[in-house]
């Protein structure tokens, strides 16, 4: 299984999320499918991202990945923006022309957590982005919110605050709240 011309990973990536153009995304799909070796790397970063590419055509604005699929970004020379919070905090945030995306590193006590969902609300008033289900890592403590770069960079100043509740048999327990001030660059 060998390819002449892979694909690079940070070609692939942005494929993965939508954002690269009609033209381009057509080049890209009919060398993937024509190629098991780049089919095959897509479909790792498939797994590394579960859901990012469902969740971009629903429309979502903001994606829970994992470690390894942040590393892949940084290791393809990605420009990656990060935000620590611990529960409980909120940040002064922003997204620049050059960055290719932004990180919000939230932590939370997630041992003994079996599912975590991330709901999210924006402004005043408007309407609840429940995300289920999402990827985690309980032994890092942190889970890893990744808004769609494009989307944000479109954005004026707004607020958007995320609760992070864990989900089992007896119900909702929310265990973190953060709060991200947004502004333009
Ligand atoms: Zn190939």
């Amino acid at each position: 299984m060998t390819c002449k011309e892979p694909i690079g990973l940070e070609a692939l990536v942005a494929y993965w999320l939508g954002e690269v153009s009609a033209r381009r995304e057509a080049m890209l799909e009919s060398h993937i499918f024509g190629c098991a070796h780049c089919s095959g790397r897509l479909e790792e970063l498939a797994m590394l991202a579960a859901g990012v590419r469902a969740a971009v055509k629903d429309g979502m604005v903001s994606l829970v990945v994992c470690a390894p699929f942040v590393d892949a970004m940084r290791r393809a020379g990605l420009c990656l923006r990060e935000y620590h919070l611990d529960p409980g905090a909120s940040v002064n945030c922003s997204i620049r022309a050059d960055d290719d995306a932004v990180i919000a590193r939230i932590r939370a006590p997630l041992a003994g957590v079996k599912r975590l969902d991330v709901v999210s609300t924006q402004g005043a008033g408007e309407s609840e982005q429940r995300l289920a289900d999402v990827p985690f890592d309980a032994g890092s403590g942190e889970v890893l919110v990744m808004p769609s770069a494009a989307w944000l960079k479109t954005m004026p100043a707004f607020t958007t605050r995320m609760r992070l509740i864990a989900v089992d048999a007896t119900g909702d327990r929310p265990i973190g709240d953060y709060t991200f001030n947004h502004s333009p660059s």
